[in-house]
């Protein structure tokens, strides 16, 4: 049934397209744990309501491109610089000018061209079987290629973005035929073909299949605080190496996010990207995952401070997406599988 309220009503929202509505539609690529509580906070706080579609961080990227400009999308959350690059060259995204973004991310975690900004920040350190690695002979990045760890090392496969981006780093320091040298020692100081995830490395270390395990800061975390017992004990069986301190700094990786090309909500979207790199949410944020935030001067999480401070390689994260496809190369050439 139809009233003439009803109809009046219908009609007030057709002529006040996007004021009527205050919503942000995400698309999120990490757990949902992860993120909706801030999101909550984010409506309590400020009224807009944000719908969150949450799926795997390749197939939101695909879905976004099928959509194109029909996509409800507003805001696209992911991991991975080299991942929003792709986003980024897609053409699914769209630059976002604001000086509350850029005081509060700095520039090496961020597009250069506004196109997506770091929410988050990862390191992905060398971890080591503390029994059995002599601290004064931990390497360098450059140095797990040396036959001293002949056998010794463990880490997940090629196809996986974070290593793709690791050895963007490695290209973007010492250049492609340094890195490519560096990939072939690398893979014959493996103790293993490359299987599992960066969780697993860890495990494998710690039971002793190999010496060193390179794998990102927050699975350490998440180990240490499991429920799991098995995984709490490998946890403390393992220590974190800031390699390259007197050198460029341990290579870190961001999550991120960026306003899509496809926006209907832009004004709202910018809101809640600003409201994520403020910092309350930048404490929760990276404390909920065992991450660093990525605002200067932000708390850490105790588990995380206990890891102790180290010097970040400040590279661009948009370089590690740019030299993506080459790095992707180099690991094939070198026989990484
Ligand atoms: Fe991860």
């Amino acid at each position: 049934m139809t009233t003439p309220r009803a109809v009046g009503l219908v009609f007030l929202l057709l002529v006040l397209p996007g004021s009527a509505l205050a919503e942000v539609n995400v698309y999120s690529a990490r757990k949902e744990a992860l993120i909706k509580p801030l999101l909550d906070r984010f409506s309590a706080d400020t009224g807009i309501e944000v719908n969150l579609v949450s799926g795997n961080a390749d197939a939101l990227l695909k879905r976004l491109q099928s959509e194109g400009r029909n996509s409800p999308a507003d805001l696209f959350v992911t991991v991975d610089a080299g991942r929003l690059h792709r986003a980024k060259q897609a053409g699914v995204l769209q630059p976002v000018d604001s000086g509350l973004l850029r005081d509060a991310v700095p520039a090496s975690y961020r597009d250069p061209d506004g196109f997506w900004f770091g929410l988050s920040l990862r390191a992905r350190p060398i971890m080591y079987a503390t029994g059995r690695v002599a601290t004064a002979e931990l390497p360098t990045y450059e140095g797990l290629a040396d036959p001293r760890w002949h056998r010794r090392i463990c880490i997940r496969s090629s196809d996986n973005i974070y290593n793709q981006s690791m050895v963007a780093s490695i290209i973007a320091a010492d250049g492609p035929k340094q890195a490519l040298q560096w990939a072939r020692g690398l893979v014959a100081n493996l103790a293993r073909a490359p299987k599992g995830g960066d969780r697993d490395q860890i495990m494998a270390a710690a039971a002793g299949q190999c010496d060193i395990a390179i794998a990102n800061t927050y699975y350490l975390g998440q180990m240490l605080r499991s429920d799991d017992e098995q995984q709490r004990k490998a946890a403390r069986s393992v220590a974190i190496h800031w390699p390259n301190q007197n050198g460029r700094g341990v290579h870190v990786n961001v999550s991120g996010a960026a306003v899509t090309a496809a926006a209907k909500h832009t004004a709202d979207a910018i809101k809640l990207l600003e409201y994520l790199t403020d910092e309350p949410a930048q404490r929760w944020y990276a404390e909920a995952n065992d991450e660093y935030p990525v605002r200067p001067a932000t708390a850490l999480s105790p588990t995380v401070a206990a890891w102790g401070t180290f010097k970040a390689d400040t590279v661009n994260m948009a370089v590690l997406g740019e030299l993506n496809a080459e790095a992707v190369r180099i690991m094939d050439r070198a026989g990484w599988k």
